[in-house]
């Protein structure tokens, strides 16, 4: 830790590694972004920055619009090129999975960024088909339609097709097909139709259950007979295209996806074979994000790059369609996490510090002789007067404390000196950690100190809104301080959040092998913000995010390249995080009459001279003021 630079700054907190490419830390030691994957770069502390000058105060979700559209350029360039050298015939025709992020101007970059390799959208309910129907502007993209369905989706679903859409109503159960027969017949609108198979072939990762036998979405084999037999019936043959599969999101090994390929490309010539006209293999989603950076199957991680998937995916179907004599279709496939997973960072103040070690022992203002035994020996552990082992110390410390508990709870040990054998205790542990830090073999057991030891950055958001899939399903998240990376950090951290929830922390944090208990960060300085980011949180998080305690979505920017301005980019939109009048709607509390209530209040005790009549008035404007005010800290 002696020669700390930034590269050393970069390489502990994996920039490079779970980056893509799109992060990095500048000369003075402030993270910076890479929207294009070329040389303009954007101090994400300027961001936040200029935020706060226009009142937009962290929390804060930041939004690179570039890098979406790069994201959208990759994943089809990808494909162009794996098309080309595997002299595939057949093209890619990609949609986005608007459930992964729903925001308009999200699902509007990447439409724009997509349109010139016909880039479609999918939709997986009502709502987001009413989205897809309406943004839907280049007549060669695709709309695919997952999820169950009802009467009036298809029906909204055959609107599409009405109005020149190639519009996919892709059959997730049998009775589907019988419905979409009823509608077809009733509206005279020839539907496109798709399969969804359920592969034999499970996934692995945390969403493994979107396939296999026991997943609730998909045709089995018999019911692919049954439904192939259906529409041969009702003359509806010409309408079945696709075959489509989905095993899961963040699929984290390449393996699995090279089965499922290969599983639902026999399926699809099959169909073929049976003389359907097909014409289309939609992948689903699957292609991972590297949040830790291992390139391992590690759930966080995936062990293939973007580039290695397409080329497996184009080059199995090539294959399996080769050896059964059908000509290869084109490529669907319906990646959302990796698209728009690395546009967005999440900003939040570190605003208090919670330490084992801020209030040490106090000075032995006890004669010697009248000291507690138990703290004469904690203070010989502390000046190693018996020169033990550092194992050794930390036994006899925890023996030593332990005592010190039993005591005071039966009561023959008074809070004072309980007090210093629990600062005692701490500080023997930090000792025993600090030589550890610099001796070469460290036993296990003492690898737990600087996890125990850690202080708690309390910093100004909500886990349950901000990072969902960190508390539900320990998803890692890459983070790190924006600021001050060419100093070396010192302290060892967690963070918590400011829900009254014990689960509202970060305790977990990536590292290239396993995952780390806690993460170094700097001291706090007085009167200078500590902003750290959480990064990758462009994926799910938005949405799933809830109102734990109140709090609710957190202010927004998003940010764009421009040469032409003096930093290179300029904020365009901001979103407004929720109001607490805002949070209160949402469940049923009126503003007008949680005020009306409390005005109630203070009208009786002025009138019972329990509050002066100034002092009435100033309450109730200072509670209206705060019903329009964000619901998080202001620090
Ligand atoms: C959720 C979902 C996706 C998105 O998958 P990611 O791997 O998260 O990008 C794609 N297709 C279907 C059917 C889905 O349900």
């Amino acid at each position: 830790m002696k020669n700390w630079n930034i590269q050393e700054a970069e390489d502990y907190y994996g920039f490079k590694r779970w980056g893509g490419g799109h992060f990095s830390v500048d000369d003075d030691g402030f993270v910076q972004v890479h929207p294009a994957g070329d040389a303009r770069t954007i101090r994400i502390h300027d961001i936040v920055r200029e935020a706060i000058g226009k009142g937009i105060q962290p929390p804060l979700t930041i939004r690179i619009q570039d890098l979406l559209r790069t994201r959208v350029i990759e994943l089809n360039e990808c494909f162009i090129e794996s098309i080309k050298n595997e002299e595939y015939s057949g093209r890619y025709r990609g949609v986005f999975p608007i459930k992964v992020n729903q925001l308009r101007e999200v699902v509007e970059e990447i439409r724009d960024a997509g349109e010139d390799y016909d880039f479609g959208l999918e939709c997986g309910s009502k709502p987001e088909l009413m989205i897809a129907l309406s943004m839907h502007k280049n007549s060669q993209a695709l709309i695919v339609c997952n999820g169950y369905k009802d009467d009036e989706f298809i029906e909204l679903a055959l609107f599409g097709r009405r109005l020149g859409k190639e519009i996919y109503l892709v059959v997730e159960q049998l009775s589907e097909v019988r419905q979409i027969i009823e509608i077809e017949k009733k509206t005279n609108t020839e539907p496109l139709i798709g399969v969804r198979i359920k592969l034999s072939t499970a996934g692995e990762g945390k969403w493994a259950s979107s396939s296999g036998e026991d997943a609730k979405f998909g045709l089995t084999s018999p019911e692919i007979v049954e439904a192939a037999r259906l529409l041969r019936g009702a003359g509806l043959e010409q309408s079945l295209r696709l075959v489509h599969f989905h095993i899961g999101s963040q699929v984290p090994n390449i393996l699995t996806i090279k089965k499922a390929t290969i599983e639902a490309t026999r399926f699809y010539c099959e169909l073929q074979k049976m003389g359907f006209p097909m014409g289309l293999i939609d992948i689903g989603g699957g292609l991972g994000v590297d949040y830790d950076g291992s390139k391992s199957n590690f759930e966080s991680s995936m062990n293939y790059t973007m580039a290695e998937y397409v080329r497996d995916v184009v080059a199995n179907i090539k294959y399996v369609c080769e050896q059964a004599e059908v000509p290869t279709p084109d490529i669907v496939s319906e990646s959302g996490r990796a698209i728009v997973a690395p546009h967005s960072i999440l900003v939040t103040e570190v605003f208090d510090r919670i330490s084992k070690l801020s209030v040490g022992p106090q000075k032995k203002t006890a004669r010697k002789g009248k000291r507690h035994p138990i703290l004469k020996e904690l203070d010989g552990i502390l000046e190693n007067m018996h020169e033990g082992s550092r194992l050794e110390r930390y036994h006899d410390a925890l023996q030593k404390r332990d005592d010190a508990c039993n005591l005071f709870n039966l009561g023959y040990l008074d809070l004072a000196t309980r007090a210093e054998a629990d600062a005692l205790f701490w500080k023997i542990c930090d000792q025993v950690k600090r030589e550890a830090a610099d001796a070469s073999y460290t036993s296990e057991e003492l690898e737990i100190l600087p996890s125990l030891l850690a202080d708690q950055y309390v910093c100004n958001f909500s886990v349950f809104q901000s990072l969902i899939d960190h508390w539900a399903c320990n998803q890692l998240f890459p983070l790190a301080p924006l600021q001050r990376l060419d100093e070396c950090p010192d302290v060892d951290a967690t963070l918590v959040d400011i829900t009254c929830d014990s689960e509202g922390k970060v305790a977990k944090f990536v590292d290239v092998e396993d995952e780390r208990t806690s993460i170094r960060l700097h001291q706090l300085k007085e009167n200078e913000p500590y902003y750290i980011g959480v990064f990758m949180v462009g994926a799910y998080q938005d949405i799933m995010g809830d109102l734990h305690n109140l709090f609710g979505r957190v202010n927004e920017v998003h940010v764009f390249l421009e040469d032409d301005e003096e930093d290179g980019y300029y904020i365009e939109d901001q979103i407004k995080g929720f109001t607490v009048r805002d949070v209160l709607r949402l469940t049923q509390h009126e503003a007008s009459e949680l005020t009306r209530n409390f005005k109630r209040q203070i009208d009786r005790a002025t009138r019972e001279d329990r509050v002066r009549p100034r002092e009435g008035v100033n309450m109730l404007e200072t509670y209206t003021a705060i019903l329009n005010n964000h619901t998080y800290l202001k620090v």
